[in-house]
């Protein structure tokens, strides 16, 4: 997708400290960490928000969760974290490639 940065990540063209990478997904450092640790996971397939995901998009995003549970431990978040998916212009969504915020590193506050 044209203009949307984490497909320039994706594709190499802009840089970024990978933890994780598959067929289907990156994990990465967030440029401006929320807490101690802060990454994001993308799938490499670009849409923007869950309602305009397909069947296929779906299962992804399926073993994407199922992939975090098991990598959780070596992002140094094995004490627990925080998942968020913003959505939208309510959700506070900048980037508008979808993408699972996990933090922790350390006991985070109340939201
Ligand atoms: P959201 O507000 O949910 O759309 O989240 C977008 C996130 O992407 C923010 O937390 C940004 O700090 C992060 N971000 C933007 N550009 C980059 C980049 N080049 N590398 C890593 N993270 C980025
Ligand atoms: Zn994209």
């Amino acid at each position: 997708m044209e203009n949307c940065i984490f497909c320039k990540i994706i594709a190499g063209e802009i840089p970024s400290q990978r933890f994780y990478e598959d067929d289907e997904i990156i994990v990465i450092k967030d440029i401006e960490p929320k807490a101690k640790l802060h990454y994001l996971c993308i799938p490499k397939q670009h849409f923007a928000l869950l309602s305009e995901m397909n069947g296929e998009q779906a299962e992804i995003v399926k073993r994407l969760f199922e992939k975090v549970g098991k990598i959780a431990p070596q992002l140094g978040l094995g004490e627990g974290y925080r998942v968020i998916i913003n959505q939208g212009e309510n959700g506070g969504q900048t980037v508008r490639h979808l993408h699972v915020h996990l933090l922790g590193g350390e006991k985070l506050g109340d939201f």
